[in-house]
């Protein structure tokens, strides 16, 4: 098991270089794809011209990094710029979508990277929060996950109701406490009318 798999969240960079050479080599688009080639095209991903420039900025990036829309001009540059590259730079929009899963954290339920991993709860863009992808969401046999069943997004079980509603979309279907107070005022009014 490596770092990334022990602890997903801690850097996405890292996660992204080292899928993005496995990958590479699975998908044959590049039999071997080197360290500092995979840095500079998940720099240039992320719109920085040098790796370096990229680590400067590191601060700045959170769990939603994945989320942003690739640049593929300058991956394509970035390939271009190789003294030797084992890659082609038709092949940057390939390479653009295999960043964007790389820099995605992992699904919390069955390890998978995919930039279509989903945030766990409600929270805000840029919190860190736990991520799972949708299958493992819908998955029967699912104990620990499930979706609102108002805004479908994923909560952990214990965060849903009993009628499978989130914090925010607890008691959308009940009626308030002033509407409940006129309808027994309603009742009591009528029930003494007829005596
Ligand atoms: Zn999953
Ligand atoms: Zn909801």
């Amino acid at each position: 098991m490596d770092d990334s798999a022990i602890f997903p969240e801690t850097n996405l960079i890292k996660q992204a270089v080292d899928y993005l050479r496995t990958k590479a080599r699975d998908s044959r688009l590049c039999d071997k794809l080197g360290s500092g080639h995979a840095h500079s095209l998940v720099s240039a991903a992320l719109g920085y011209k040098t790796p370096q420039a990229l680590k400067a900025a590191e601060d700045e990036h959170d769990q939603w990094i994945g989320q942003r829309p690739m640049n593929v001009p300058m991956i394509e540059n970035a390939i271009l710029r190789m003294s030797s590259p084992t890659i082609e730079a038709s092949q940057a929009r390939k390479i653009a979508d295999i960043i964007s899963d790389g820099l995605t954290p992992r699904c919390v339920a069955c390890n998978k990277i995919s930039a279509n991993n989903i945030p766990v709860g409600d929270p805000e863009f840029g919190d860190s929060c736990e991520w799972i992808c949708r299958s493992c969401v819908d998955a029967e046999h699912q104990e620990d996950f499930a979706a609102c069943s108002l805004c479908d997004k994923p909560f952990r079980i214990e965060e849903l109701d009993r009628k499978g509603l989130c914090p925010e979309h607890r008691g959308e279907f009940d009626y308030d406490p002033e509407e409940l107070q006129d309808m027994e005022d309603f009742i009591e009014y009528h029930t003494k009318d007829n005596g």
